[in-house]
């Protein structure tokens, strides 16, 4: 195996040895990591994304871990270029400080702060703030406009660091970082150490229960270490001297978790929303190997499907391109074989990705004028949880005679 991968042999939850592998996915380069053209001779390196099942505490994870330093130190989402996100982050901090009011001044520290869009919002309503983000151009933009941001990867040594210069926090905040963190005791043993006696600890992770009730089989990439279930998180925080008190199902990613944990003696009580996943997480059987299974089975039908239709297309000669470039169209469009031989290109519409090369499969990118300029006969939607307003924004290109193919969560063709 490669240096850039590792493995581990235990469950990063409970520490169990008791892992059944549930399904393997197709091996894929790190899901962001696009390339610039003078790169597109040489091979990028694919690492397995295997799932496993913990017996014990029922955590489902993979256990390939490849280098955090190659996959988050280039990193180049930006939260503030999606106004999905601005209006999500600017409601999460307006629940946040109403739910668990602090006093004026008191530090917040948002931790994978990215461009600090969250923390703004905290900001503006007048408390101090810190964000730490590992990737460096991300850090300084964020600084740049005004928000104190440091450059590291956070663990148990960082917050020593961070408590000397800034003292303790009524609030940390990590959001989308949960499932990017190997060692999670070490982590939380870090969060203890700078929480206020009274303080909460807010994380949102993608959810199991979606992931699995609506095939959200691409979230599952090698940033993703974890797919979090509330069952296995009751446990997890227990063992590590703190408490879940909220857990709260929100729309982000197509369906993630807002967790609230408090220390073990902090003041507040425990929501009914916790127990409510719990028996959710029951009924969907996200306690039995065998859920995942039938998931896997699942998904290959929808692939059968879909490249039956590639394959007309492609008797036809239609022509194809894809539309968005998000990390998991990698997992994707790898495992649903919509390779070089299906799209000619990929339209995004972010600025950092145009002008680049897919992971692996090296398609360029380019912004939404190229299908006015290629006229495309289909398009398929690869960030297809936006493929209602990725369709109503280019409806002129469906006016003109083309049409969109949604592949999931029911493939469909307008
Ligand atoms: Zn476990």
């Amino acid at each position: 195996m490669s240096e850039q991968c590792s493995r581990r042999k235990n469950c990063r939850l409970c520490n169990s040895e008791k892992l059944c592998q549930c399904f393997k996915l197709e091996s894929t380069p790190p899901a962001n990591s696009f390339i610039k053209k003078e790169d597109i001779l040489k091979e990028q390196e694919r690492f397995p994304l295997e799932i496993y099942f913990c017996e014990n505490c029922f955590h489902v994870q993979i256990l390939d871990i490849v280098d955090p330093k190659i996959l988050f130190e280039n990193y180049v989402y930006v939260s503030g270029t999606s106004p999905i996100f601005v209006k999500h982050f600017e409601d999460y901090a307006d629940y946040i400080l109403k739910n668990f009011p602090q006093t004026e001044n008191s530090l917040i520290i948002d931790i994978g702060s990215n461009d600090g869009t969250l923390l703004q919002f905290f900001k503006q309503k007048g408390h101090k703030v810190v964000g730490i983000d590992p990737a460096k151009e991300i850090c300084s933009k964020a600084n740049d406009q005004g928000i104190e941001t440091l450059n590291g990867f956070f663990n148990f040594e960082y917050s020593k660091k961070i408590k000397e210069n800034y003292g303790k926090a009524g609030i940390i905040t990590a959001n989308n970082v949960f499932a990017h963190v190997d060692d999670l005791t070490d982590f939380v043993s870090g969060i203890k150490q700078l929480l206020s006696n009274d303080g909460i600890f807010v994380f949102e992770v993608s959810y199991l229960a979606d992931v699995i009730d609506n095939l959200l089989f691409d979230t599952i990439y090698h940033e993703h270490l974890s797919y979090h279930s509330v069952i296995s998180l009751v446990s997890f925080f227990n063992k590590n001297g703190m408490e879940l008190i909220e857990a709260n199902r929100v729309e982000t990613h197509g369906g993630s978790l807002r967790c609230i944990v408090k220390l073990k003696d902090g003041k507040y009580d425990i929501k009914e929303s916790v127990s409510n996943c719990i028996n959710l997480e029951k009924k969907l059987g996200l306690n039995e190997l065998d859920t995942y299974r039938k998931f896997f089975n699942r998904l290959e039908m929808k692939k059968n499907e879909l490249q039956k239709l590639f394959e007309k297309l492609k008797r036809d000669k239609k022509t194809i391109i894809g539309f968005g470039a998000p990390a998991k169209a990698t997992t994707f469009m790898y495992q649903f074989c919509i390779n070089e031989k299906i799209i000619d290109c990929i339209i995004d519409d972010s600025p950092l990705k145009q002008g680049l090369f897919s992971p692996g499969m090296h398609i360029p990118v380019y912004s939404s004028e190229k299908i006015y300029e290629k006229k495309p006969d289909y398009i398929i939607i690869l960030a297809w949880n936006f493929s209602q307003s990725i369709m109503k924004k280019h409806d002129k290109f469906k006016n003109n005679g083309g049409h969109f193919i949604i592949p999931l969560p029911k493939l469909e063709v307008y």
